[in-house]
């Protein structure tokens, strides 16, 4: 049995068992199982590698994608500028256990974003490791991003400097923040001027639990197109198990 997987810290409501198997079932792979570990700690990783020595690859979510990092041996060139890692593989040899950090969700937003044209300029909300995957993958599609936080980090913008002017400039807005997620931030949503929204705007939520979040709500209720972050999810699995098959060594 091979064997794949899911560390986080809190997995109860993950998608991604059931993503996997309907790759596994297309595939005809009944040799393939993928489970969930939730770690106190990133200490843990090397206990689980040890008693799992069937685990051939794993995803990562919060908060690890970035701890994970000093655990690598290999990170690919886009999980180095990017800082985060959501896919390890794992390859044993002659009693050693190499580790190679790859990250997906860049990928995973740049093949889920529709629409014929992108707009110019994006507004990114967050500055975790989801928003730099996504200013990754917009600015190599030639959109220039702008990060809005709450600290007002250096080069983002805090919240309550987000302009009416400012929304109109900017016709494609991510959410990257949890806000919205079922559970969690339920009924919550990134404090902006939605008012100056209009229909030419794109709000993408990469939270894709409710289906409608309360900020593409507000995208609804201003006539704009909306996007949820399940497509991005199935998106950066399916690139991601090209990679624990060893059928992919990079991306570009
Ligand atoms: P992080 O925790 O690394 O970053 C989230 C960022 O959101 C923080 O850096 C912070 O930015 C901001 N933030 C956190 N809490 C709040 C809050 N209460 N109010 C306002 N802003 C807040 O998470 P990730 O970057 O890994 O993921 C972000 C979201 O994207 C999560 O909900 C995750 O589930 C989702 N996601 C979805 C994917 C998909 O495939 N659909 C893939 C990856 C992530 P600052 O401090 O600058 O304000």
């Amino acid at each position: 049995m091979k064997l794949y997987g899911l560390i986080g810290k809190s997995l109860k409501h993950s998608a991604s068992p059931a993503i996997y198997q309907q790759i596994f079932d297309r595939e005809e792979r009944t040799d393939c199982h993928y489970a969930l570990f939730e770690l106190a700690a990133m200490e843990e990783l090397p206990r689980l590698l040890e008693t799992h020595p069937e685990l051939q690859g794993f995803n990562v979510t919060f908060p690890y994608k970035e701890l994970i990092i000093p655990y690598l041996d290999h990170l690919d060139q886009a999980a180095e500028e990017i800082g985060a890692v959501n896919v390890v593989t794992v390859e044993r040899s002659t009693g050693k256990i190499l580790l190679t950090g790859y990250n997906s969700d860049w990928v995973g937003f740049s093949e889920s974003l529709t629409g014929e044209m992108l707009p110019d300029r994006a507004l990114i909300l967050g500055t975790g490791g989801a928003a730099r995957a996504v200013a990754y993958a917009l600015r190599k599609r030639e959109v220039a991003c702008q990060f809005v936080s709450r600290s007002g980090k250096e080069g983002a913008l805090r919240y309550e400097d987000v302009s009416d002017e400012l929304m109109r400039a900017h016709h494609l807005i991510v959410n990257c923040t949890p806000l919205g997620t079922a559970g969690l931030h339920e009924n919550e949503l990134p404090p902006l001027p939605y008012q100056a929204l209009t229909s030419h705007h794109h709000l993408y939520d990469l939270v894709y639990n409710p289906a409608v979040t309360p900020f593409l709500q507000q995208g609804i209720e201003h006539g704009c197109r909306i996007q949820n972050g399940m497509a991005m999810l199935h998106a950066q699995a399916v690139l991601a198990w090209q990679w624990f098959k060893g059928k992919m060594t990079n991306v570009e």
